[in-house]
């Protein structure tokens, strides 16, 4: 069978893997990204997706290494420069505004598929990359020390090295035998996309009750996405109310900044973390959502996705300079020692706050609000602001928060 072959080898042309693509060509690789699903196009008079992330600082620096960001910025996007978070019975409310690290804004929330097609249309002015769609691998395998790639429509693709960015259920993951360290959470979240009667006032905030989390996060306009963590079960009574009803349940449960709220869709979400037990092989690298997936409580999925990038890049690079084989174990190594590690921190600090706020325990609720109200002091405050951006942090800061 003829085979056509390529540098590397992306499995997913979502967030991640169009990430990379956009990232590892600047090294003059030659790349080929294989997704399964066509995105829809973009018009501004779509109704805003459910599907939304909260974009970090440091993920818009790997976005503007390439045309992606603006891109994104010609499509839709709300920046935010305030974020509350607070106890419902307590003492315990902390705003940060991003003057406090000296920043213009704290993030920006943007729809998923946005994000993807900001990168898609970058893409396309990078002749060293190559994008297929729709085509979906089927068999991955290593031989001869080149990996290989055949899709369902009967094409055979050989790389030196290939990419899992296929998500939390990865083929190419299985395919190779890496097994996952998975755990399914007691709550579950309803998302709700809403028109607010007031207007936005650039923040997002997230409040703490005994059964979970509230968030809501702004969207241009007077839009938005509420987010309602409960007991699974909860939610899926939540979500078989009607838009109206339900409308009422969020104005009557959530706090009153936001006037008269109007469900226009909705969806829920079941909650896990996961995370693959190594993210490197010969000649193969898992990143995002096929390496790890945390509770979305603090909006960090994809900014780790974006950091995974980041890492694998400069790794790569640094081989290449050196002359080494970039696509070997042994180089790798280090993208799996540097990432692994940050990402299991990250999803112990979600399950510190998953553990230590949904409850009515006396001690608890004390520790929770104290920590709230010491973070207000200004040392700390900005290095917890720092972590929340997905910056480095000082790492006494990050063992206090590994410890609430
Ligand atoms: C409710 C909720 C809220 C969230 N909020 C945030 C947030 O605010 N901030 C944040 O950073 N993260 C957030 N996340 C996490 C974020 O959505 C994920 O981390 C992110 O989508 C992962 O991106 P990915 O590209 O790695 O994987 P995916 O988004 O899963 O993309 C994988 C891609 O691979 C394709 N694919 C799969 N299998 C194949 C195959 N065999 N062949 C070809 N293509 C294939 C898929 O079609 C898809 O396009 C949230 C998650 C949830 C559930």
């Amino acid at each position: 069978m003829p085979e056509t072959s390529f540098d590397v080898l992306i499995c997913g042309g979502g967030m991640t893997g169009a990430g990379l693509a956009s990232i590892l060509a600047q090294q003059g690789l030659k790349i080929a990204v294989f997704e399964a699903t066509q995105p829809s196009k973009f018009d501004l008079s779509q109704a805003f997706d459910l599907r939304i992330s909260a974009l970090s600082p440091q993920t818009q620096s790997v976005l503007e290494r390439t045309r992606a960001w603006q891109n994104l910025l010609a499509m839709r996007a709300c920046a935010y420069r305030h974020m509350r978070v607070w106890e419902m019975q307590g003492f315990g409310d902390l705003t940060f505004h991003a003057g406090q690290v000296q920043a213009s804004e704290l993030g920006h929330i943007v729809e998923n598929r946005v994000t993807q097609l900001a990168l898609w249309q970058a893409l396309e002015e990078i002749p060293e990359v190559t994008l297929f769609c729709p085509q979906k691998p089927v068999t991955t395998y290593r031989k001869d020390n080149l990996m290989h790639l055949l899709t369902d429509t009967g094409e055979m693709f050989t790389g030196k090295l290939l990419v899992a960015a296929d998500g939390g259920q990865s083929m190419v993951r299985e395919q190779f035998g890496i097994g996952v360290n998975r755990s399914q959470y007691q709550q579950a979240c309803l998302v709700a996309s809403v028109n607010t009667e007031l207007g936005q006032q650039d923040i997002t905030w997230q409040r703490f009750t005994a059964t979970g989390p509230q968030a809501f996060l702004p969207l241009p306009g007077q839009h938005g996405s509420v987010v309602w963590y409960h007991q699974a079960d909860e939610v899926r009574r939540l979500h078989q109310l009607s838009n109206v009803q339900l409308g009422a349940a969020i104005m009557q449960h959530f706090p009153q900044q936001l006037g008269t709220i109007e469900v226009l869709e909705k969806g829920y979400f079941n909650l896990q973390k996961q995370h693959a037990q190594s993210y490197v092989q010969d000649g193969l690298a898992l990143i995002g959502d096929a390496a790890h997936m945390i509770n979305p409580l603090a909006g960090q999925g994809v900014n780790l996705g974006f950091q995974d990038i980041a890492c694998l890049d400069a790794v790569i690079a640094k081989a290449r300079a050196a002359g080494k084989d970039w696509w070997r174990a042994d180089v790798l190594f280090e993208y799996q020692r540097r990432r692994r590690w940050a990402n299991r921190l990250m999803m112990q600090t979600m399950d510190a706050f998953y553990h230590g706020f949904s409850n009515e325990h006396q001690g608890l609720k004390w520790l929770r609000n104290g920590t709230l109200a010491l973070a207000r002091l200004s040392p700390i405050r900005r290095n917890v602001i720092r972590y929340a951006m997905g910056m480095q942090a000082s790492s006494s800061v990050v063992e206090l928060i590994r410890k609430l």
